[in-house]
């Protein structure tokens, strides 16, 4: 790992340039006064500190915690894991359904388990595990792969173990087999095909599993998973499924293990009107069930529970309109409610929430390589310039002429900005017949950016939304070159627009000057960050600091601990970064209890086929050919393959 021992850059406060700004700004800026309650805040050293443990004491300097994961040889970008982010996540989400039950006088309990699709880690899988004993917190797979993950790990014969997903005979053989191991699994029909099969193995093996039925509810969700529900979603069973498996069921003699309603709204429910309104549909169906002759005793309601991304307490989609509270209180109350006047046993609920679970718990820290933006330069007045950059030189002129910002008729700049968008494509016109040489084309291309920024100064008092302004603004703005690819690390912002909070973790006590974007490292124009969160709607720019070349620029990606690493690709074979899991300690320090390393090249390239000695020694052939040609000098070949065997070895990020 000798790329990232020479690669310390002092992490410098800079507050020399500091201009008048307090941490509050940039808490609120950022947003991080929301979304970031209780676990993230900035200190006054303008660094975003971390209290993994929530109010409940202790709290790192995660600025300080990247210098020294570096001194450690574990460089950015940098997966960090707070464990005890996680437990505190699963104890409030017990604690809300607890206090709920008591609320509510509800008979039965609260029982969670975690789906493993959302996070398939293992350190994430055996933690979850572990803080769970207390509430026999379980596991949910959705095909035969996780549900060997959750037979291996998991061993308390209280906890449940939900068997969703398309499911063939062994699977539902080794379901079977499981209890007799003293698991709970519980094979949740989802297919109305998979009844026979439940049935055949069932006569099979002498045995029979638990059973649950997933049901396909009409309520309709919202959002961007709406179509999970409904009567064309892709899983469940309609109601005249459910009417002839449970026959089906009472046939073969199955009916009593028939225990478990399911359903499944689709994830990050952004309205919690919605989740009424298929809780009360869920009820009656279990109710109903109840009345053909099925024991019962859990239902399920699925995962969905959602996360305030933007801290805006709204049904905007990367937002909720609801708390962790409210969600526990509506599952509780209605499904009592509906039990109460039907007069039957209330069931233990089941929640089956991923999200709301991991996404807090890891932190995403990138650096900055380098940062482009338009030319500042404007370049000098000589009287034989061509017309065309006359013009451009008048636009200029006339705009600066224009008093400041308040009394501006906004119709009046635009016509003075789309006067010199215009010279300037008669420029590209000019350079693409001939007539204006590439000096003239660079001069005409600064000129139109003194424009754009002069207009802009003109308005730098106005805080306005017309999509002139956004317009020029990101014309001017810098892109952030970014050690990171986005394919691998958040694919959702790429693949379904998913917004992230996104900020420096340090320099929080000096105001951002410059507004930017985030360009990453592939050679892929879908490649960027370029959406960020606002209080509850969204913008393409971030305001951001000045960034130089001697020092360390540090961003962080926050909430992402849900969905993107499984997803994420080695698009351009960028591989997995480096990740550590951090536990607070007693004495207010932290340990780092794993170091997963990042992907080699080596591995990289090894999953796509390639073999690295081969390329070793293509590579070594074609050098000894080239010293014999006298193309290669031979302490030039082995400095070529120095570089390359070294690098094969190296992590497939930049160093700076
Ligand atoms: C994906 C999924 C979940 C998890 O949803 P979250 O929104 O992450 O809580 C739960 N149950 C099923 C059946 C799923 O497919």
């Amino acid at each position: 790992m000798a790329e990232f021992a020479s690669s310390r850059k002092p992490f410098a406060d800079l507050s020399h340039n500091a201009q008048l700004w307090s941490v509050e700004e940039s808490a609120n800026l950022f947003g991080l006064d929301q979304w970031g309650y209780p676990y993230f805040s900035i200190n006054d050293k303008g660094h975003v500190i971390v209290c993994p443990k929530g109010e409940s004491g202790g709290s790192l300097d995660l600025m300080a915690l990247v210098d020294e994961m570096d001194g450690r040889n574990v460089g950015v970008p940098l997966l960090i894991r707070f464990d005890d982010i996680l437990e505190d996540r699963l104890e409030r989400l017990h604690t809300a359904f607890q206090k709920a039950i008591a609320q509510y006088h509800y008979k039965g309990n609260y029982q969670g388990v975690f789906p493993i699709k959302c996070n398939q880690q293992r350190y994430v899988v055996e933690e979850l595990i572990a803080c769970g004993k207390q509430w026999h917190f379980g596991l949910e797979a959705g095909s035969k792969a996780e549900l060997l993950v959750a037979l291996s790990l998991m061993d308390d014969p209280k906890a449940l173990l939900i068997c969703n997903g398309y499911k063939d005979q062994r699977y539902i053989e080794t379901a079977i087999l499981a209890r007799q191991l003293g698991r709970s699994p519980v094979v949740v029909i989802e297919q109305p095909d998979e009844v026979d099969r439940i049935i055949s193995a069932s006569k099979l093996l002498g045995a029979a599993p638990l059973i649950g039925i997933r049901a396909k509810l009409a309520s309709r969700s919202s959002g961007r998973w709406g179509s999970s529900v409904g009567e064309t979603s892709k899983f469940g069973l309609s109601i005249p499924d459910i009417l002839s498996t449970v026959e089906a069921l009472r046939n073969a003699h199955l009916l009593d293990e028939l225990q478990l309603l399911h359903f499944h709204l689709g994830s990050q429910i952004n309205n919690i009107a919605i989740l009424k309104d298929a809780l009360q549909e869920a009820g009656q169906i279990y109710v109903e069930l109840c009345a053909l002759g099925a024991p019962m005793g859990y239902l399920d309601v699925g995962g969905g529970l959602g996360i305030d991304y933007d801290g805006s307490r709204t049904a905007s989609s990367a937002s909720t309109n609801y708390s962790l509270q409210n969600y526990a209180n509506d599952v509780v109350a209605t499904i009592g409610e509906c039990c109460d006047s039907n007069s039957i046993d209330p069931p233990t609920l089941i929640s089956e929430s991923g999200r709301a679970i991991v996404s807090h718990f890891s932190v995403l820290v990138f650096n900055i390589l380098g940062v482009g933006a338009v030319s500042n330069d404007i370049p000098p007045v000589s009287d034989d310039a061509p017309l065309i950059l006359r013009n451009l030189r008048d636009s200029l002129r006339n705009i600066e002429s224009m008093s400041d910002s308040s009394s501006i008729d906004p119709s009046l700049l635009q016509e003075v900005w789309n006067d010199a968008l215009k010279f300037k494509d008669d420029a590209l016109v000019a350079f693409r017949l001939g007539y204006l040489g590439l000096a003239d084309r660079a001069k005409a291309e600064q000129l139109t950016w003194g424009c754009a920024r002069a207009l802009i100064n003109r308005l730098s008092g106005v805080t306005s939304n017309s999509k002139e302004i956004i317009h020029l603004r990101s014309v001017l703005a810098s892109t952030y070159y970014a050690n990171f690819s986005i394919f691998r690390s958040a694919p959702d912002t790429w693949a379904i627009d998913q917004l992230f909070p996104v900020m420096p973790i340090h320099r929080l006590n000096e105001k951002p000057t410059q507004l930017g974007h985030f360009a990453d490292l592939t050679c892929d124009s879908d490649g960027k960050l370029s959406r960020f969160i606002n209080h509850g709607q969204d913008k393409t720019l971030l305001e951001l600091h000045e960034f130089n070349d001697h020092d360390e620029y540090l961003i962080g990606m926050f909430l992402a601990g849900a969905y993107q690493e499984v997803m994420g690709s080695l698009h351009n074979l960028f591989g997995t970064t480096n990740s550590v899991h951090i536990r607070m300690t007693n004495d207010g320090g932290y340990q780092v209890d794993h170091v997963v390393r990042a992907n080699m090249k080596s591995d990289v390239l090894e999953a796509m086929e390639h073999d690295p000695n081969q390329l070793l020694e293509r590579l070594r052939v074609a050098s000894e050919l080239a010293i014999q040609r006298g193309a290669l000098k031979i302490k030039d070949a082995r400095l070529l393959m120095d570089h390359v065997e070294t690098s094969l070895r190296q992590s497939t990020y930049l160093k700076r």
